[in-house]
Protein backbone atom coordinates (compact mmCIF):
# COMPACT_ATOMS: atom_id res chain seq x y z
CA UNK A 1 0.00 0.00 0.00
CA UNK A 2 1.38 3.57 -0.91
CA UNK A 3 1.53 6.18 1.45
CA UNK A 4 -0.41 8.22 0.03
CA UNK A 5 -3.19 5.77 -0.29
CA UNK A 6 -2.91 4.81 3.88
CA UNK A 7 -3.31 8.45 4.08
CA UNK A 8 -6.42 8.57 1.81
CA UNK A 9 -7.88 5.89 4.05
CA UNK A 10 -7.07 7.23 7.51
CA UNK A 11 -8.42 10.64 6.10
CA UNK A 12 -11.84 8.94 5.41
CA UNK A 13 -11.56 7.29 8.96
CA UNK A 14 -10.62 10.80 10.86
CA UNK A 15 -13.97 12.10 9.31
CA UNK A 16 -16.43 8.39 9.70
CA UNK A 17 -15.29 9.08 13.47
CA UNK A 18 -16.73 12.17 14.87
CA UNK A 19 -19.89 11.20 13.12
CA UNK A 20 -20.31 7.58 14.53
CA UNK A 21 -19.45 8.68 17.74
CA UNK A 22 -21.62 11.40 17.91
CA UNK A 23 -24.29 8.83 18.16
CA UNK A 24 -22.59 6.17 20.00
CA UNK A 25 -21.36 8.01 22.77
CA UNK A 26 -24.99 8.00 24.00
CA UNK A 27 -26.06 4.62 22.53
CA UNK A 28 -23.09 2.60 23.56
CA UNK A 29 -23.43 3.04 27.66
CA UNK A 30 -26.43 1.80 27.74
CA UNK A 31 -26.12 -0.81 25.65
CA UNK A 32 -27.37 -4.09 26.89
CA UNK A 33 -24.96 -6.24 24.48
CA UNK A 34 -21.60 -4.50 24.01
CA UNK A 35 -20.43 -5.30 20.75
CA UNK A 36 -16.69 -4.95 21.81
CA UNK A 37 -15.85 -8.49 22.30
CA UNK A 38 -12.51 -10.28 21.79
CA UNK A 39 -13.65 -12.22 18.62
CA UNK A 40 -14.38 -8.93 17.28
CA UNK A 41 -10.85 -8.31 17.34
CA UNK A 42 -10.00 -9.99 14.35
CA UNK A 43 -6.87 -7.86 12.34
CA UNK A 44 -7.19 -8.91 8.90
CA UNK A 45 -4.95 -8.61 5.94
CA UNK A 46 -6.43 -5.22 4.60
CA UNK A 47 -5.88 -3.91 8.45
CA UNK A 48 -2.12 -5.22 8.48
CA UNK A 49 -1.22 -4.16 5.24
CA UNK A 50 -3.04 -0.37 5.97
CA UNK A 51 -1.70 0.18 9.63
CA UNK A 52 1.66 -1.22 8.97
CA UNK A 53 2.22 1.75 6.31
CA UNK A 54 2.95 4.14 9.09
CA UNK A 55 5.48 1.82 10.46
CA UNK A 56 3.05 0.19 13.44
CA UNK A 57 3.48 -3.48 13.50
CA UNK A 58 0.10 -4.54 14.97
CA UNK A 59 0.24 -6.65 18.47
CA UNK A 60 -1.08 -10.14 17.88
CA UNK A 61 -3.34 -10.65 20.70
CA UNK A 62 -4.45 -14.25 22.23
CA UNK A 63 -7.49 -14.66 22.74
CA UNK A 64 -8.40 -16.99 25.38
CA UNK A 65 -11.99 -16.40 25.62
CA UNK A 66 -13.64 -14.70 22.67
CA UNK A 67 -17.08 -13.45 24.37
CA UNK A 68 -14.98 -11.74 26.80
CA UNK A 69 -14.88 -7.70 26.40
CA UNK A 70 -11.83 -6.65 23.51
CA UNK A 71 -9.08 -5.97 25.82
CA UNK A 72 -8.65 -2.60 23.89
CA UNK A 73 -11.90 -1.54 25.79
CA UNK A 74 -12.10 0.76 28.85
CA UNK A 75 -14.95 2.73 30.69
CA UNK A 76 -14.65 5.65 28.41
CA UNK A 77 -14.88 3.17 25.03
CA UNK A 78 -12.08 2.07 22.62
CA UNK A 79 -8.81 3.27 23.55
CA UNK A 80 -7.22 2.92 20.06
CA UNK A 81 -7.99 5.71 17.39
CA UNK A 82 -10.85 4.57 14.77
CA UNK A 83 -8.26 4.22 11.90
CA UNK A 84 -5.96 1.75 14.21
CA UNK A 85 -8.96 -0.50 14.92
CA UNK A 86 -9.87 -3.28 12.75
CA UNK A 87 -11.71 -2.30 9.99
CA UNK A 88 -14.82 -4.32 11.28
CA UNK A 89 -15.18 -2.35 14.11
CA UNK A 90 -16.14 0.58 11.92
CA UNK A 91 -18.55 -1.19 9.22
CA UNK A 92 -20.31 -3.01 11.95
CA UNK A 93 -23.39 -0.64 12.67
CA UNK A 94 -26.03 -2.45 15.27
CA UNK A 95 -29.72 -1.39 14.81
CA UNK A 96 -30.31 0.52 17.71
CA UNK A 97 -27.30 2.62 15.34
CA UNK A 98 -28.77 2.60 12.26
CA UNK A 99 -31.82 3.46 13.71
CA UNK A 100 -30.69 6.46 15.75
CA UNK A 101 -28.95 8.07 12.51
CA UNK A 102 -31.77 7.35 10.17
CA UNK A 103 -34.14 9.52 12.70
CA UNK A 104 -32.17 12.10 13.26
CA UNK A 105 -31.14 12.14 9.76
CA UNK A 106 -31.57 10.48 6.55
CA UNK A 107 -28.83 11.94 4.67
CA UNK A 108 -26.09 11.49 7.37
CA UNK A 109 -26.69 8.21 7.72
CA UNK A 110 -26.05 7.72 3.04
CA UNK A 111 -22.86 10.04 3.66
CA UNK A 112 -21.56 7.24 6.56
CA UNK A 113 -22.39 4.37 4.43
CA UNK A 114 -20.67 5.98 1.54
CA UNK A 115 -17.19 6.72 3.80
CA UNK A 116 -17.05 3.40 5.04
CA UNK A 117 -17.96 2.33 0.96
CA UNK A 118 -14.68 4.79 0.45
CA UNK A 119 -13.07 3.16 2.70
CA UNK A 120 -13.81 -0.29 1.34
CA UNK A 121 -12.93 0.36 -1.99
CA UNK A 122 -9.61 1.61 -1.26
CA UNK A 123 -8.59 -1.42 0.76
CA UNK A 124 -9.88 -3.76 -1.83
CA UNK A 125 -8.00 -2.09 -4.64
CA UNK A 126 -4.52 -2.42 -2.63
CA UNK A 127 -5.76 -5.92 -1.38
CA UNK A 128 -5.99 -6.63 -5.40
CA UNK A 129 -2.93 -5.09 -6.21
CA UNK A 130 -0.70 -6.77 -3.50
CA UNK A 131 -2.41 -10.09 -4.52
CA UNK A 132 -1.05 -9.92 -8.26
CA UNK A 133 2.54 -9.29 -6.76
CA UNK A 134 4.75 -12.48 -5.83
CA UNK A 135 5.95 -11.05 -2.47
CA UNK A 136 4.15 -8.00 -1.93
CA UNK A 137 6.94 -5.62 -2.44
CA UNK A 138 7.58 -3.18 -5.38
S1 LIG B 1 -22.30 -0.04 18.89
FE1 LIG B 1 -24.33 -0.85 19.32
S2 LIG B 1 -23.99 -3.00 19.96
FE2 LIG B 1 -22.03 -1.90 20.09
S3 LIG B 1 -21.90 -1.23 22.24
FE3 LIG B 1 -22.78 0.46 21.02
S4 LIG B 1 -24.98 0.23 21.17
FE4 LIG B 1 -24.05 -1.71 21.80
S1 LIG C 1 -10.77 -2.40 18.93
FE1 LIG C 1 -12.09 -0.91 19.96
S2 LIG C 1 -13.94 -0.75 18.71
FE2 LIG C 1 -12.87 -2.63 18.12
S3 LIG C 1 -13.77 -4.29 19.36
FE3 LIG C 1 -11.97 -3.48 20.48
S4 LIG C 1 -12.79 -1.88 21.84
FE4 LIG C 1 -14.34 -2.28 20.27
Amino acid sequence: MTHGVAEEIKLLYEEISPLIEGYTSGLCPQCNDVCCRQRHLQYDDGDRLFIRSFGIEIEEIEAHDMDACCVFLSESGCILPRWQRPFRCTWFFCEPLIEEVQDNSARELRRMVKLVRDIQTLRGCCLNHMSGTTNGIR
